[in-house]
């Protein structure tokens, strides 16, 4: 792309379209209401194109992150504080390291809660903490939860003023550890644990923000993966991972990515869409095969979630699966870009065992996924080289990890200092109405 043609489409707002009717919102608008208005999801009108010679070898992930996400923030009321909600989000590493002679293994869990979402919850609340509110009133942030996402979303939006947030978790579908972290951050932060799965999470949420009637006196907004505040930073590390990639092997990178929601994964699809050095993408699933039953040619069809060791995919309905259409246009096209495939729990243990013994690797059992399905690329007789995304710190998981593994987990510092705080969650029945009330009760 030419200089001139470049800075053109720079200048120009970008616009952020709803996937069902097609309603139109500014990117602070989109971030601000979580869901469109119709129960579509923001994706942008057209994607921009980037060019790759724009961006430094010397660039931190934060300037990479910049730089990638200038053309979103285009003409919008937040541009001017990008560079800022940069520097907050990405004050931590994504490492890239080897994990064997053609693998590489790219670090998300370096973040206060030790999991990949804190990069999105950290812009998320970034960005919200700069939105204007006409009316004053304490914004109230929902967030359904399969584990990771409310100890992130709390994290980031602890004690920021104007702005609380409602953690719904399904009681007893996540690890102990993971528990701790919801119900640890008190002040601004409360948890609900709800008597049901994390799709029934999803649901209430879902409900309560096109309840018109609840948003009038308890305004809302939701921090689930749907929210484009959370997509837009996930493309940052894949877009600094593969520029680096690029540099050095000059081949774009291919990625297997432990997959429930789909956030990550579209993050990594929309990355490679503006023109980031990025191959093939594949999804490991767990045993919930919605997404593998999909991409091997059956119709999209939601299930129940069922409980597995990697609990924070246990997803049925995955939320963002309307913008894998939206992107590709068909399904027969997003089946023709790639796969997924679903790992069980005896090989999520066989995968978390062999590499504790044979390569002293500690993997989580999310991470564990996206390993066993590298590995059956390779058997399918694909020599190139992969990168498997690591979602989240195996300390986590520590009840799963370490039987498996025979010895301790070390733990983070950041985790460790949550998990000696005191912590509390209320439970909740799994009913739209239910939420509809504690939230009235708890304006
Ligand atoms: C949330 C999560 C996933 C799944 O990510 P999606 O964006 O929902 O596909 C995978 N691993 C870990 C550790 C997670 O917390």
């Amino acid at each position: 792309m030419s200089a001139a043609l470049a800075s053109r489409h720079d200048a120009s707002p970008m616009v952020f379209v709803s996937t069902r009717d097609g309603a139109e919102a500014a990117l602070h608008e989109a971030i601000g209401a979580g869901l469109a208005p119709d129960g579509g999801l923001y994706v942008p009108r057209a994607m921009p194109s980037l060019d790759r010679s724009a961006f430094g070898a010397a660039d931190t992930l934060a300037d990479t992150a910049r730089r990638l996400l200038t053309p979103f923030f285009a003409g919008d009321m937040l541009a001017p504080a990008l560079d800022d909600i940069c520097r907050h989000t990405f004050g931590f590493d994504a490492p890239l390291r080897a994990l064997d002679a053609d693998t590489h293994v790219l670090e998300l869990f370096h973040g206060p809660t030790a999991a990949f979402k804190d990069y999105g919850a950290r812009f998320l609340a970034a960005c919200m903490a700069r939105l204007p509110r006409s009316d004053g009133r304490r914004l109230t942030i929902l967030v359904a939860t399969s584990g990771d996402t409310g100890a992130a979303v709390g994290a980031a939006f602890h004690r920021q003023p104007g702005l609380r947030v409602v953690i719904l978790y399904p009681d007893g579908r996540v690890a102990a550890r993971q528990a701790h972290q919801l119900g640890c951050f008190g002040d601004n932060v409360q948890a609900l644990r709800v008597a049901g799965s994390f799709d029934d999470c999803q649901r209430l949420v879902k409900a309560a923000l096109v309840d018109r009637d609840l948003q009038s006196r308890v305004p809302l907004s939701s921090a689930n993966s749907i929210s484009l505040g959370r997509l837009l930073p996930q493309m940052a590390y894949y877009a600094h991972a593969s520029l680096a990639w690029w540099r050095e092997h000059d081949a774009p990178m291919n990625l297997v990515i432990p997959t429930g929601n789909l956030g990550n994964g579209l993050a990594a699809l929309w990355a490679r869409a503006v023109g980031m050095p990025i191959g093939d993408i594949r999804f490991a699933c767990n045993a919930n095969r919605t997404l593998p039953a999909f991409y091997t040619g059956g119709p999209y069809v939601p299930r129940d979630a069922v409980a597995t060791l990697a609990n924070a995919m246990d997803v049925g309905a995955p939320s963002n699966f309307e913008r894998l259409r939206a992107l590709f246009g068909s399904d027969d096209a997003v089946r023709a870009d790639g796969f997924a495939e679903s790992v069980d729990d005896g090989e999520i243990r066989d995968v978390i065992r062999r590499y504790a013994s044979n390569a002293d690797e500690l993997l989580c059992p999310h991470t564990a996924t996206a390993v066993r399905v590298r590995e059956r690329i390779r058997l399918a007789g694909d020599t190139r080289p992969w990168t498997v995304v690591a979602t989240a710190h195996p300390a986590k998981f520590d009840s799963i990890v370490e039987p498996l593994a025979a010895r301790s987990v070390p733990v983070p510092r950041a985790l460790a200092a949550m998990l000696e705080r005191g912590s509390q969650a209320e439970p909740l029945a799994s009913d739209a109405d239910a939420l509809h009330r504690w939230l009235n009760a708890h304006p």
